[in-house]
């Protein structure tokens, strides 16, 4: 039979701690960043980027970065970067952001959807070699650290038997996760951030790309701006020219200078908001841990590298037949919001004929997917917000064991 939380809907109430998902902190620092640059005369694309670029790549190691508009059309750049032929296979993860694959198909591949092991809800040498023996040898991979956890995207890179200059990485959650000792960041073709409003640094929107390559670097910077030869800024400084080439199909896909100076804010506050992203993990930890049908999340040893914490995504499997969205829906009446990450990529109609799925299905996906939570993990996320999140898990896992509500 199946149990159901709270039969009779309960309402918060007031003494309930509401605690929202997200959070989007503009600092005053970067909101006057802003404020600076509006009254400048120069918006768009100029200095301001520059200056931020050499701050990020300093910051995650890589010798180059180009800002974009957002980590979507930074990873549809890097993959155009590769040069490969049109409609060659590019390797993903099905348990991913939709954006992501969209990528892969507006820069004329065919993108070829992997399984992930459900425990650490990443590819593993195993699934990456399921696809190849399906769909033959892929020209290019990419490799999501997904929720700021760490990918080895050697291993991945050698199952698909592709080298590491053919691989993108979407690090669209790992502004602060390392391999071993190393930042996310440099090491393969290009690396592709997000400055969403929801990530470990937001912006509002944004992106970058960092790479060591200079020639890729300076590709990538022509063509997020239409492919032309000299980007606006430069036309318009005392004696520049008014003429240029186009030598690419670039896209309009450029950062502009308002954002990049609230990127520089931002980077400060940087290292206390991943220390604090790692405090609440930490805290989650402790009173999650044991609780009857729930799961921590994977994270990796120590000597493997570090989190990021962008995500904090527990696995649920509750007994008396409460499945996950029941739980969201009774944290929802706590006044607390979840969500999930990710719905597999291969479960959206549009992808289920655009990409190629293995005959076999893909398992591990689909058996994540109906246990995944997403708890609320942010800089401002107080004690008080996690300890009543976790005090609302317990008692609904409480409840699922014993099939009994507590009201
Ligand atoms: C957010 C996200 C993206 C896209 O980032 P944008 O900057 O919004 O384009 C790509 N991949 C993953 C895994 C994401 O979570």
């Amino acid at each position: 039979m199946t149990t159901r939380i709270n039969a009779v809907p309960r309402a918060a109430r007031a003494d309930d701690v509401a605690v929202p998902f997200a959070d989007c902190h503009i600092t005053e620092e970067a909101q006057a960043a802003a404020l600076r640059v509006l009254q400048s005369g120069w918006v768009t694309t100029g200095r301001e980027v520059a200056t931020f670029e050499a701050a990020f790549a300093m910051v995650v190691g890589a010798e180059h970065g180009v800002g974009v508009s957002s980590c979507t059309h930074g990873i549809e750049l890097a993959l155009r970067s590769l040069e490969l032929p049109p409609g060659s296979l590019v390797l993903s993860s099905t348990m991913t952001f939709c954006g992501a694959v969209q990528a892969i198909i507006h820069a004329g591949h065919q993108p070829v959807l992997v399984d992930v092991d459900p425990k650490t809800g990443m590819p593993t040498p195993a699934t990456v070699r399921t696809a190849l023996r399906e769909f033959g040898r892929p020209a290019a991979l990419t490799v999501v650290h997904w929720a700021g956890d760490v990918a080895d995207v050697p291993a991945l890179a050698a199952a698909a038997e592709v080298p590491l200059d053919r691989v993108v990485v979407d690090a669209a959650h790992a502004v602060g996760t390392y391999t071993g000792s190393t930042p996310i960041g440099s090491g393969c073709a290009a690396t592709c951030f997000s400055f969403y409003a929801t990530k470990n640094l937001p912006l509002g929107e944004g992106g970058m790309i960092t790479t060591d390559d200079p020639t890729r670097a300076e590709w990538l910077r022509r063509a997020r701006l239409h492919g032309m030869t000299a980007d606006a800024w430069r036309r318009y400084l005392p004696g520049g020219s008014w003429r240029y080439n186009v030598a690419d199909a670039g896209i309009k896909a450029n950062m502009t200078d308002i954002q990049a100076a609230m990127g520089r804010a931002q980077l400060a506050h940087l290292p206390s908001w991943q220390r604090r992203r790692a405090q609440i993990a930490a805290r989650y930890d402790d009173q999650l841990d044991g609780l009857p049908g729930i799961r921590l999340p994977h994270r990796p040893a120590a000597r493997d590298g570090k989190h990021a914490w962008h995500l904090y995504p527990i696995r649920l499997q509750l007994d008396g037949g409460i499945d996950r969205d029941e739980v969201i829906a009774a944290l929802s009446e706590r006044a607390i919001g979840t969500s999930v990450h990710f719905i597999p990529v291969h479960r959206l109609a549009y992808f289920s004929q655009a990409a190629l799925i293995p005959s076999i299905g893909l398992l591990g996906a689909d058996t994540l997917f109906d246990q995944l939570l997403s708890l609320p993990i942010y800089p401002r996320l107080t004690d008080d917000q996690v300890d009543a999140v976790c005090a609302a898990l317990a008692d609904i896992a409480h409840q699922g064991l014993t099939g009994k509500g507590t009201e």
